[in-house]
């Protein structure tokens, strides 16, 4: 299961000979997945700990022999799984440099396992005891200094930056890629992140759709603005448009490469946090994988498999849309630089995205409140088909067009996560918040949040502290980091706002500023010039709810749609 092709097998965890199964994760009441240990009570008080401190492991783990070392322990190992732990933590980051790409060591969960010796499970004459039920049975635990669930743009993104620091890291994802996703435009921003993580060339090359800028239109008004990305700025004028089951795929590649370990289809189940480390299970097709790591990173997305568990999630407000998007084939294309804008339609009864893909297929997105969906009583399809009806503009360019894929749904999408760090645990992308896709940041914060985990996870095993406050300057960067966007969005749907934003002027340096943050800018470093700018378009906005209120018109949110 672990990454295909013969060189990746020969990175790929080392098994010890099948033991007899290990006893059963042990489930919640509702028989839901089990955050065991001391980081499940995180910011409650539990085991009356205070943060940060470790109650005493439940069982103690005993590092079984590994085949390819004759049935002996390895000098260190000292009978603890390899990068479980404070120290051991730290003792593998000093052997970084030799570490890079090391193929994980498998150790038998059950207490005593090593004592049993290696043969276990054998008849007299050496053949195996049990059929292959029995066989799928046994598993073994895979051991690595992190492990990451989910394989999105935020999971594969902090594995490889892991792995290029040098630890070893397991990856689970519980789909077979490629799979259809949400969120196919990206920020010009995310072009270093690409970089950074040595894929940017394979995605220059991948053929997809360039985009260079985007495009608002104000049905009430008929008025159209375009932002075209700068130049001269740290990242570059231009980003892409991604079918996501490709450029997800490209990623997770891309991680492999760098030598992390891809559990994939597998589906993580339990985890379960003790003073030493952390042990994940997952059920994947070729039955139960269990892993040992140092430390965990929730990349699961909107499930926030542990962010939720350890933390809360807050719905946020009006924000609780519901977005139906599909394929097309045979829309309208605009011409030249324009071909590859995003464009957004605002109308009435909420907004539509027109995402240009290549070959000749187009993402068509309709956005609306939770509201309407429920005043409606025929199928989503329907209500699609609708919702575009009553934008003539993108019905006009969907003419003769044919839908390549079912109507997918997403709904209730904007939430806040907290906290979402704790003792061993980091969440990055979509298990830290979600707002709106409205300016197509959630791909580029997904990875941008990775690389800020792997730094703060690669720190803690420089010092070998795993603790929650180790990671709570990073939950910090985090929230600063994707402030100025979320505080964008808000204010975007008000008229007062959306008034100025789509009559732009580049006093005081506001156009510049506004593009930084359409840009992913602000996520990188916000020059103190461009939070001037910000703060005299918020001011002159103000001054407009004024006027706009003189003048009789609404100044009310349009979040409510
Ligand atoms: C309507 C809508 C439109 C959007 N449009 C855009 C856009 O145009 N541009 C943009 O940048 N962003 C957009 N987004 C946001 C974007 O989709 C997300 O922000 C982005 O995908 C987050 O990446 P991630 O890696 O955090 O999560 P995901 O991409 O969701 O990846 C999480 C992965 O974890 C896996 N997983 C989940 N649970 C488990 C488990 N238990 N075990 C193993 N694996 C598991 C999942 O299978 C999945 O592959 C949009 C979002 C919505 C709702």
């Amino acid at each position: 299961m672990a990454g295909g092709g013969r060189r990746r097998r020969r990175r790929g965890p080392r098994r010890v000979r099948p033991r007899p199964p290990a006893r059963p994760a042990r489930r919640d009441a509702a028989g839901r997945l089990g955050v065991r240990g001391v980081a499940a009570g995180l910011g409650r008080g539990a085991h009356g700990g205070r943060r940060g401190t470790c109650a005493r492991p439940r069982a103690r783990l005993v590092a079984a022999p590994s085949a390819a070392a004759g049935g002996r322990r390895r000098d260190g190992d000292g009978g603890r799984p390899a990068g479980a732990g404070a120290r051991g933590g730290a003792r593998h980051g000093r052997g970084r440099r030799a570490g890079r790409g090391h193929p994980a060591r498998a150790v038998a969960l059950r207490p005593g396992a090593a004592r049993r010796g290696p043969d276990r499970g054998r008849r007299r004459d050496g053949s195996r005891r049990g059929g292959r039920r029995a066989r799928r049975r046994r598993f073994v635990t895979h051991v690595f200094d992190a492990v990451v669930v989910g394989g999105g743009p935020g999971g594969s993104s902090v594995a490889t930056f892991l792995a290029r620091g040098g630890l070893r890291v397991g990856l689970f994802e519980r789909e077979r890629f490629p799979r259809f996703h949400v969120g196919e435009s990206l920020m010009p921003a995310a072009m270093l992140m690409l970089e950074r993580l040595g894929a940017r060339a394979a995605v220059e090359a991948a053929g997809f759709q360039i985009k260079y800028g985007a495009t608002f239109v104000d049905q009430a008004t008929a008025r159209a603005q375009t932002f075209y990305f700068l130049t001269g700025q740290p990242w570059p004028n231009y980003t892409y448009q991604v079918p996501r089951a490709e450029f997800d795929t490209l990623l997770l590649d891309n991680a492999r490469r760098h030598g992390v370990t891809v559990f994939q289809p597998a589906a993580v189940e339990t985890v379960a946090f003790d003073a030493d480390g952390v042990t994940v299970s997952a059920s994947g097709e070729e039955g139960p994988v269990t892993a040992r790591a140092a430390v965990a990173v929730d990349g699961s997305g909107r499930a926030s498999l542990l962010a939720t568990r350890l933390g809360r999630r807050r719905r946020i407000p009006n924000l609780g849309k519901v977005a139906l998007f599909s394929h097309y084939r045979g829309a309208a294309r605009f011409s030249g630089k324009e071909e590859g804008n995003i464009r957004i339609y605002v109308f009435d009864d909420g907004w539509i995205w027109w995402i240009p893909l290549a070959g000749d297929v187009t993402s068509v997105g309709t956005v609306m409140h939770a509201r309407t969906v429920a005043a409606w009583s025929g199928g989503m399809e329907e209500l699609h088909a609708d919702m575009i009806r009553r934008c003539p503009p993108v019905a006009e360019l969907l003419a003769g067009a044919e839908r390549v894929t079912s109507v997918h749904r997403e709904a209730n999408f904007a939430y806040d996560n907290r906290p979402v760090v704790g003792d061993r645990f980091v969440a990055v992308g979509d298990a830290i918040t979600f707002v709106d896709p409205i300016f197509s940041g959630g791909v580029y914060i997904a990875m941008r949040t990775g690389e800020l985990a792997a730094e703060a996870i690669l720190e803690a095993f420089r010092t070998g502290r795993f603790e929650a406050r180790r990671f709570a300057s990073y939950e910090r960067r985090v929230r600063r980091g994707i402030a100025p966007l979320f505080r964008f969005i808000h204010k975007y749907y008000e008229p007062a706002f959306f008034d100025l934003f789509m009559r732009p002027r580049n006093h005081f340096g506001i156009y510049r500023a506004v593009l930084a943050v359409l840009s992913g800018g602000s996520f990188l470093h916000m020059a103190w010039r461009t939070r001037a700018s910000l703060a005299i378009l918020f001011a002159i906005t103000r001054a407009n709810v004024w006027l706009r209120r003189r003048a009789g018109l609404p100044v009310e949110s349009r979040l409510e749609w």
